[in-house]
């Protein structure tokens, strides 16, 4: 078996060629400390300036305001922890939803224990948030509001903008997890009311282990790693400076051509989507129809393990996922397939496909052809199913 199609981009993506060569030189003959004062060193700090520069354009914030991180979790964990802090004696209250990713989940949980009150909105079918819901559940001790850009699970792109509203009127801060959003949707700090958010290297096309948190000036964050005085005394340690430039050079091409490659993924997933709903019945499209990641696809099959699903699939030469790379493992249903109401069986028959720019329709066609034939032959095991069709008749 030669083929093999990578259909999990939302798990982490292929260094592009032209990031890993921006990276290699420092590596190697600029290996320099960024804060030692000789200059061949020194020249690094300008270097990792210049990355913050170009993230900064591409959200509307200020270069000052670009913070780099060990990636996507570390920026979540201090997003949620250090506010948590700084603004105790404000209030102990923090709201976020029932969908977010487990490195905002599991943070808010960890502050529960250490006497935060946190609400976890419900979301509906399509898995957005209520707004009625978010401002029913503001109380004079909220401190932060934290929501998702875009859910990694089943792609809904949440109202942002209403949401960073409600926040800014009612002096709360927010943040916004956007970890699968970057590189993918426009991003305006300002329009949106973004106080904090978080982004992944490996999400767009860069490496893996950096990540990107922008904290608007003025919000009162602890800071998260002490010692040195590296990105402004707030996160310490010896900068990263080949995962900053690789970071850097990612987010520029990322941007470059954010509008075509988009629009492309987005008419290769309706694409598959429409095959799919077509072609194999008892299925569903999890997640809102066109609000949703230009890249991502997610169906539940009625009377399907998905994790037999995958092994079939595997064996075709296809890398596709059940949920979140995070829970595979766990024989627990995905919490966000539960949050949009799935029934327990429903929720675990179900298949995450994730797209990039070098799929193209005939890829589609050996994924659907495929899946095809092994939903109805992993059907065809299935005492569940079995009966189900008897009673059909
Ligand atoms: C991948 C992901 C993260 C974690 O990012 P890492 O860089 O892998 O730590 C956080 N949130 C969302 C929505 C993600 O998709």
């Amino acid at each position: 078996m030669s083929k093999l199609l990578y259909l999990d981009n939302a798990a982490t993506t292929k260094t592009a060629p032209e990031v890993v060569e921006a990276m290699l030189p420092y590596f190697t003959e600029k290996f320099g400390n960024p804060s030692s004062v000789y200059s061949f060193a020194a020249a690094n700090k300008e270097v990792i300036n210049q990355q913050r520069d170009t993230i900064a354009e591409m959200i509307g914030a200020k270069t000052n305001e670009i913070y780099f991180t060990g990636g996507g979790s570390e920026s979540d964990n201090w997003a949620l922890k250090c506010t948590a802090e700084a603004y105790a004696n404000k209030g102990n209250h923090i709201i976020t939803t029932k969908i977010e990713h487990h490195a905002i989940l599991h943070t808010a949980e960890y502050l529960e224990k250490r006497g935060f009150e946190i609400t976890y909105l419900d979301v509906d079918e399509d898995g957005k948030v209520k707004l009625d819901d978010l401002k029913a559940a503001i109380r004079p001790t909220t401190i932060l509001i934290s929501v998702m850009f875009a859910n990694n699970e089943i792609g809904t792109i949440q109202p942002i903008k209403e949401i960073g509203e409600i926040a800014h009127e009612h002096g709360i801060l927010f943040h916004t997890d956007a970890v699968q959003a970057f590189g993918q949707l426009p991003i305006n700090v300002d329009e949106c009311h973004i106080d904090m958010l978080s982004a992944s290297g490996h999400k767009f096309n860069g490496p893996k282990g950096i990540g990107i948190m922008y904290i608007r000036t003025g919000v009162k964050i602890r800071s998260f790693i002490h010692g040195g005085a590296q990105e402004r005394k707030r996160r310490a340690g010896t900068e990263n400076v080949p995962g900053i430039v690789g970071i850097g050079t990612a987010a520029k091409r990322a941007a470059a051509n954010m509008e075509e490659r988009t629009a492309k993924e987005r008419e290769v997933r309706d694409y598959l989507i429409d095959r799919v709903l077509n072609e194999i019945p008892y299925c569903r499209l999890n997640g809102h129809r066109t609000d949703r990641l230009p890249n991502n696809a997610n169906f539940s099959f009625q009377f399907v393990e998905g994790e037999s699903l995958l092994i079939k699939l595997d064996m075709k030469g296809i890398c596709a996922s059940s949920g979140s790379a995070c829970t595979s493992g766990s024989l627990d249903p995905s919490h966000v397939l539960l949050a949009i109401g799935l029934p327990h069986e429903i929720a675990h028959g179900s298949l995450r496909l994730t797209l990039n720019e070098e799929i193209e329709k005939e890829d589609i066609d050996y994924v659907v052809d495929n899946l095809k034939e092994i939903v109805a032959h992993l059907r065809e095991m299935s005492p569940l199913y079995e009966d189900f069709i008897k009673k059909q008749k």
